[in-house]
Order: structure tokens, then C-alpha cells, then sequence
């Protein structure tokens, strides 16, 4: 079993290294970014655990790059921080699971012949409803062959929405998603951009994909949206 250990803290790494080479795994050490996204992307590796605070790239942006390159060995990542916001956009990055640090020796152990038993799964690249497509490695959208541009907050909306199509998301989980905590963003804020993500994303082509539910959220129609009358 060959695992690659991303961690840049000499104590964390030097435990992780012992810890793991006990347990019988062949371990690799790299301690930034750019030179992990190399080697994982040479492939040869069960596993990989990613710390998320690195020198250079972070671990999200070297699992987000992996995955862009069709590299599905799995990735553990390790957030110092214990944010939601870390760990979705840890998950919605790539990664296949995550652990909090500090973390047991064990529990790190058992996460890691967890995911090396599953081996690498593939994901698709491009996220679709209908003809509504969204490349989240190129930050791109199209509606057939139309290409949308759409801002920051929109993409991210879509992207949420697009990521579970058919279920309804309330908007506390579209701001969990798409704001971080520092923006404190007010009430209403959902509704006026998801007003706009409609006008660029339905209205112009004349169907309607998102839809209001009434005293709950909003939800993206699986087929990509009903033509409207
Ligand atoms: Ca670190």
C-alpha cells in the first residue's frame, strides 16, 4: 500500500510517517503543493493524505487540479479548522473525506483502509441538467451551445444547486454553500441573486430550471428546465 502524506508541520509529518510506516504502508513525504500535485499526478499511489495549509498551492487547490486531470486515487484531507465552509469545499474540490486536526492516529488509520478498500472513484467533470452544463475546473456554463457569464455568486449558486438537482435546498444551505461566515449576508440575499442566476440562466432561453418552493427553498429541475408558456 503506497500512500502520499502532504503536510508541511515537521512534528505532524514526522508523526504521520512513523504512524503510517508502522502499519505497513509504504510512505512518500511532500511538504508544498506544486511538487504533490506532480507526484500524485504520476500516479502509483493508494492514497492521499492532503493537508489543507500549505506553502504554495493549498491541499483544496491540489485536489481540485488532480481531479481537473482525471486523477481519482482517493484524498483524505486534513483541515486544521473545524468549518463547515473547509470541508465543503474540501468535498466539493474532490476529496473523498476529511478529518479535523487534532485527530487519533486511529481514526486516521481507519479512514485511510476505508477509502483505499473503495479505490478510485470517478467523478464527472462537468455537472449537467438537460442542456444546463457547468465545468467547475474551468468555472465555465453553457446552456446548449450558448456560453453564460455569470458572477462569482451566481456560479456558486448554480454550481450547489447543479451539484444535487431535483432536491430541494432551503436558503440556509445556499448561504452555508455560497457566502463565507465574515459576509453575515442579509436575509433576502438568496432571493436577489438567485433572481439574477434566472434571468441569464432561464429567461433569456425562455424555460424555467429553478424553481421557488414555497416555504422551503429552492430547487434546480433535473431535466434542465420546462419551456415556459
Ligand atoms: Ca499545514
Amino acid at each position: 500500500m503506497r500512500v502520499l502524506v502532504v503536510e508541511d508541520e515537521p512534528k505532524m509529518a514526522g508523526l504521520l510517517r512513523r504512524g503510517l510506516t508502522e502499519e505497513g504502508y509504504t510512505v512518500e513525504m511532500a511538504t508544498a503543493g506544486g511538487p504533490a500535485l506532480e507526484w500524485a499526478r504520476g500516479g502509483g499511489f493508494d492514497v492521499v493524505v492532503l493537508d489543507v495549509m500549505l506553502p504554495g498551492l493549498s491541499g483544496f487547490e491540489v485536489c481540485r487540479r488532480l481531479r481537473s486531470h482525471q486523477v481519482w486515487v482517493p484524498v483524505l484531507m486534513l483541515t486544521a479548522r473545524d468549518g463547515i465552509r473547509d470541508r465543503v469545499t474540501g468535498l466539493d474540490g474532490g476529496a473523498d473525506d476529511y478529518l479535523t486536526k487534532p485527530f487519533h492516529l486511529d481514526e486516521l488509520l481507519a479512514r485511510l483502509r476505508a477509502l483505499a478498500r473503495r479505490g478510485p472513484v470517478a467523478r464527472p467533470t462537468v455537472l449537467s441538467a438537460g442542456d444546463l452544463r457547468l465545468d467547475p475546473a474551468s468555472r465555465r456554463c453553457w446552456r446548449g451551445h450558448v456560453e453564460i457569464e455569470l458572477t462569482s455568486k451566481e456560479y456558486l449558486l448554480l454550481e450547489t444547486l447543479l451539484r444535487r438537482p431535483g432536491a430541494v435546498l432551503t436558503r440556509d444551505v445556499l448561504v452555508e454553500h455560497c457566502w463565507d461566515f465574515a459576509e453575515q449576508p442579509r436575509s433576502n440575499v438568496v432571493d436577489v441573486h438567485v433572481r439574477a442566476l434566472r434571468e441569464k440562466i432561464d429567461r433569456k432561453f425562455g424555460v424555467a430550471a429553478v424553481e421557488t418552493v414555497r416555504g422551503a427553498g429552492y430547487r434546480l429541475r433535473a431535466d434542465g428546465g420546462r419551456p415556459t408558456p
